[in-house]
């Protein structure tokens, strides 16, 4: 199964991935952990790709596409993909509906975790106490916000005309958004 998990930063889009991967027996596969993991060992893609996460900007799609294309290639991989936060914008969508598409599976549905703003605003600032993240600064939230608002959620009504897309509220506890996503990727 090729599932995408869309929704803004701070909806539990990272815990509720790998929860619903864990319960479809697929791979967790998230853009914003792989960019962490090449800052964190210092590889060239991960320098790359700081100056823009430090913004809250995207990192180009030439970088992004096809780090997440060849993660998706992995043997583990095979048996079925949870992608998180990627894809991004329309070029992203369109470069893995092409990619999956040429590979005979494509992507089978893509549920939209919705969450209100100030919801998603107070997480977030919880997160930053928590975790100490670079990017979750007020600022810097205020533009992946925004980034989210102008380039990500159009990607809805992309995935809805393909007739993928399903919704579910990101507002309960973290079992019953669990139980939501795995009825709305899962059912007919
Ligand atoms: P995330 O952990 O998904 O919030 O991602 C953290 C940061 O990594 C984002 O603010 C972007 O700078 C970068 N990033 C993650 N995924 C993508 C993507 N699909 N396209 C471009 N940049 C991305």
């Amino acid at each position: 199964m090729r599932l995408v998990l869309l929704g803004p930063p701070g909806a539990g889009k990272g815990t509720q991935a790998k929860r619903l991967a864990e319960r479809v027996g697929a791979a967790h596969v998230a853009s914003g952990d792989l960019f962490r993991d090449n800052l964190g060992r210092g590889t060239p893609l991960g320098l790359q790709a700081k100056e823009y996460m430090e913004r809250g900007a995207l990192v180009p799609d030439e970088v992004t596409v096809s780090m997440v294309l060849d993660r998706c290639a992995a043997p583990d991989a095979q048996g079925g993909v949870v992608l998180d936060g990627f894809p991004r914008n329309r070029t992203q969508a369109e470069a893995l509906d092409r990619a999956f598409a040429d590979a005979g599976a494509p992507v089978d549905r893509v549920v939209l975790l919705d969450c209100a703003h100030e919801v998603v605003k107070a997480r977030l600032a919880g997160r930053a106490l928590e975790e100490g993240r670079a990017d979750d600064t007020p600022e810097v939230i205020e533009e992946r916000l925004r980034t989210y608002e102008r380039q990500t959620a159009p990607l809805a009504a992309y995935y809805e005309a393909q007739g993928k897309l399903r919704r579910v509220n990101g507002d309960q506890s973290i079992e019953a958004v669990t139980e939501d996503l795995v009825r709305a990727a899962t059912e007919d």
